[in-house]
C-alpha cells in the first residue's frame, strides 16, 4: 500500500482552511504536526464520556480511564519494543523527559569531574539540562562536532570518550539540519569503548519517520513528544531501562508517586508511578495511542517512503536556485529542509511566504550552536509531512522566486 495523499488530507480538517485567502500550505511539521480527525474525536469522546482522574477512584469512570491509560502505556511499550510497560514514563514532552533524566539520573550518578557528551547539532532541550547538571555537579560537558554537510564527525567519537564519560546524549534526527544520525552504529561504538556509559536518544524528530526498537538500539533512555507525532500537545514519553529507572530517585514529589506518606517516612511507589507525580495528562496519553494507531494503519514504511520522495522532489527544485544555500546536506536525511537566500533575512522570506499561505519556520530552531557553526543568524525551514504534496512544494518554489525577485529589485 502506498500513501493516498488526497484521501489522507481529508483526515486533517485544519489543512482545508485558507490563510489570507490562499490555501494553507503547512510546512512547519518539525515544530508541531497537525491532528487527524480520529485524534480530535478521541479527545472529544474521552472528555464527553469517561473523564475522571486515574488511579484514585473506585468509581466506574475512574476505573475506565485508568484502564485506558495503562492500556496506552502497554501499547507504547510494544510500539517501542521495550521490555516492560513500567519502562514507559508519561511526560509532557521531549524536554521534560531529558530534564527528568538530567535531574534524577544526574543527582545519583553524576559526580564532580564526570563527563557528559552531547553533539553540536542538539536542540537546546538536549543542551541546557546538561549544562545545568554540569554546573550543579561540577561535571564537564563535551561536544562532538559535525562537518560542513551537517554530518557528525564520528571519527572524533573515540577521542571524546574516556574513563570519565558517564553519559552520551544525542538526537536521532537534527531538527535544523535534517541529518539522520546512525544511532545504532554510534551506540555500538560507545558500548565497544565501555558498557558502563549511559546513552540517551532524543527521538523528537524521528518517531514519526521510523519504526523504533529500543532493545535493538540498546539505548538506555529514549524520549519523544506526542505533538510531533500527530497527537495532542502536553504528552510525551520517556523510555528508560528498568535498571536505571529503578535506581534513580524521584524527579518530583506529590500524589500518585508514593506508596505511603507520613511525617517520619515516605515510601515511594514502584515504577512507573515513581516518576509520574500529580495528575498526569491522561487524556493526552490515551489519545497518543490513537495517533500511533493511525500511523500504523498508514504504515510507517509507507510514510517514510512518501516523505522521502517528496524530499527528493523538493531538493531537485530548490537546487535550481543559485541564490539558495542549503544548510545541512547529509547523505542520510529526513524531510526537514533548512536553507538561506543570499543577503535576504530569513524573517523577511518567512513573512512573504506567510502572505502566500505558506507556513515555514524561520530563525534558529532552538539550535543556536548550529547557526554559530555556519556563522548565520538563522534559516528558513520547511519540514514536510505525508499530508504535503508536490503541488504545495511548487507553490513554495514560486514563493521563493517571488522573494528573490523582490529583493533583487531593491538591491
Ligand atoms: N529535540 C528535538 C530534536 C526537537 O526537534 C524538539 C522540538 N523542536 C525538542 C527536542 C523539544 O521538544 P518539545 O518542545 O516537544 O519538548
Amino acid at each position: 500500500m502506498s500513501i493516498n495523499v488526497e484521501k489522507i488530507r481529508n483526515d486533517f480538517p485544519i489543512l482545508s482552511q485558507k490563510i489570507y485567502g490562499k490555501p494553507l500550505i503547512y510546512f512547519d511539521n518539525g515544530a508541531t504536526t497537525q491532528k487527524p480527525l480520529c485524534v480530535l474525536e478521541t479527545e472529544k469522546r474521552l472528555y464527553s464520556e469517561i473523564n475522571a482522574n486515574i488511579h484514585r477512584g473506585v468509581h466506574f469512570l475512574s476505573q475506565k480511564s485508568t484502564e485506558l491509560y495503562e492500556e496506552s502505556r502497554n501499547f507504547i511499550k510494544n510500539w517501542l519494543n521495550a521490555k516492560f510497560s513500567h519502562e514507559i514514563i508519561f511526560t509532557k514532552g521531549t524536554t521534560e523527559g531529558i530534564n527528568l533524566v538530567a535531574a534524577s539520573f544526574g543527582e545519583k550518578f553524576i559526580n564532580e569531574g564526570d563527563e557528559i557528551l552531547i553533539t553540536e547539532m542538539e536542540h537546546h532541550s538536549n543542551i541546557v539540562p546538561w549544562q545545568i547538571l554540569c554546573e550543579r555537579k561540577k561535571a564537564i560537558l563535551k561536544v562532538l562536532p559535525f562537518d560542513e554537510n551537517g554530518e557528525l564527525c564520528l571519527e572524533k567519537l573515540s577521542e571524546l570518550l574516556n574513563s570519565k564519560t558517564r553519559l552520551v546524549s544525542f538526537t536521532q534526527i537534527s531538527n535544523s539540519l535534517g541529518t539522520i544520525n546512525p544511532v545504532k552504529k554510534i551506540i555500538q561504538e560507545i558500548r565497544k569503548f565501555s558498557t558502563e556509559i549511559v546513552v540517551l536518544v532524543d527521538g523528537a524528530q524521528a518517531v514519526s519517520h521510523f519504526k523504533i526498537d529500543v532493545q535493538e538500539l540498546d539505548c538506555d533512555f529514549y524520549v519523544f513528544s506526542g505533538h510531533k507525532i500527530y497527537a495532542p500537545t502536553g504528552i510525551g514519553v520517556l523510555y528508560g531501562k528498568e535498571k536505571w529507572l529503578d535506581a534513580m530517585p524521584p524527579y518530583q514529589g506529590g500524589g500518585d508517586m508514593i506508596k505511603t506518606v507520613s511525617f517520619s517516612k515516605t515510601v515511594y511507589a514502584d515504577l512507573p508511578f515513581k516518576f509520574e507525580a500529580g495528575t498526569p495528562n491522561f487524556i493526552g496519553a490515551i489519545t497518543l495511542k490513537t495517533s500511533l494507531n493511525y500511523l500504523n494503519d498508514l504504515g510507517i514504511e509507507n510514510i517514510a517512503s512518501y516523505e522521502n520522495d517528496l524530499l527528493k522532489y523538493s531538493l531537485s527544485k530548490l537546487n535550481l536556485f543559485s541564490e539558495l544555500r542549503l544548510i545541512g546536506n547529509a547523505k542520510n536525511r529526513s524531510s526537514i529542509i533548512s536553507f538561506i537566500l543570499n543577503k535576504i533575512h530569513p524573517y523577511d522570506t518567512g513573512m512573504i511566504l506567510d502572505k502566500m499561505g505558506i507556513a515555514v519556520r524561520t530563525g534558529t530552531h532552538c539550535t543556536e550552536p548550529v547557526m554559530q557553526h555556519f556563522k548565520i543568524t538563522g534559516t528558513i525551514r520547511a519540514s514536510l509531512s505525508f499530508y504535503n504534496t508536490e503541488s504545495e512544494v511548487d507553490v513554495l518554489i514560486s514563493g521563493i522566486q517571488k522573494v528573490i525577485k523582490m529583493f533583487s529589485v531593491n538591491d
